[in-house]
């Protein structure tokens, strides 16, 4: 049985006062919740404001990205030692904002996966293909070489600290999920990329998130498939009530989607 964990990715918003509001409003909603983890990602401005205010709660801090090199002159760059030090225990890597935006690779991926296993961070690594590569007939292909070349080079132990997200690119941000059926499929297809890499037991023990537009409207019909193990959600975490929604997500049912 994988555990669902519900994780919110912030990007670029919100500053240390918005941030205890949030937390104000978001924990009395949740404080109930048993079905999965919960994780939030904010910017590395507010992450201290968030451990405090995520204290003896189940609500545990996520950095957006870290880099590989234990310290250094790096300017503008955080180490995982750094993360662990602020009370983080994840952190997101591979995001594809930064693989669109901050030349992130599959190389820079591996580099970073490693070493936040190895700095004791729980990584959330992303993968997913463009538009044009959907439309072109890759999705698959270009997911196995993420896969493959950002986190294809484990250990078993390291895979139980490893969460992998499917976010379509086309999906983020743009208010257009993934039906269900595609998200479904591609984690299938996930799946079998990490059963050839490290074999079946190993792949069926892993957790695969989808990301993409989440909302209250579609996360019950999202989770009512076999292969999605919970979700990275961007904009609709920023508010406390709709983030609540998500993570209460209604078990066991299929729901139509919503817009
Ligand atoms: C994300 O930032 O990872 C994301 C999926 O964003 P959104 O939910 O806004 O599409």
């Amino acid at each position: 049985m994988r555990r669902p964990i519900i994780a919110g990715n912030w990007k670029m918003f919100k500053t240390v006062p918005e941030t205890r509001a949030f937390f104000d409003a978001l924990i009395p909603e949740i404080q109930n919740v048993e079905h999965c983890d919960i994780a939030v990602a904010p910017p590395f401005t507010a992450i201290a404001a968030a451990v405090e205010e995520a204290d003896g709660t189940r609500v545990a801090i996520s950095a957006q990205d870290v880099h590989w090199k234990a310290e250094g002159a790096f300017t503008g760059e955080v180490s995982v030692k750094m993360l662990v030090d602020s009370g983080c225990e994840y952190t997101i890597i591979g995001h594809s904002e930064r693989r669109q935006f901050f030349s992130e690779t599959d190389e820079t991926v591996d580099l970073k996966t490693r070493a936040a296993i190895a700095g004791g961070l729980n990584a959330i690594v992303c993968v997913g293909e463009t538009l044009t590569e959907r439309d072109a007939g890759q999705a698959a292909e270009v997911v196995r070489r993420q896969v493959t070349r950002g986190i294809g080079q484990l250990t078993s132990s390291d895979l139980s600290r490893i969460i992998v997200a499917y976010e379509p690119v086309w999906a983020i941000g743009t208010g257009r999920t993934a039906t269900p059926e595609v998200a479904a499929e591609m984690h299938a297809e996930i799946r079998r990329i990490l059963a050839d890499i490290y074999g079946a037991a190993t792949a069926d023990g892993m957790r695969i998130l989808y990301g993409g537009s989440v909302k209250p409207e579609n996360i019950s019909a999202l989770m009512s498939k076999e292969d999605i193990d919970g979700a990275l959600v961007g904009g609709a975490s920023l508010d406390p009530a709709s983030f609540a929604s998500i993570i209460k997500y209604e078990r066991g049912a299929g729901g139509p989607i919503g817009g």
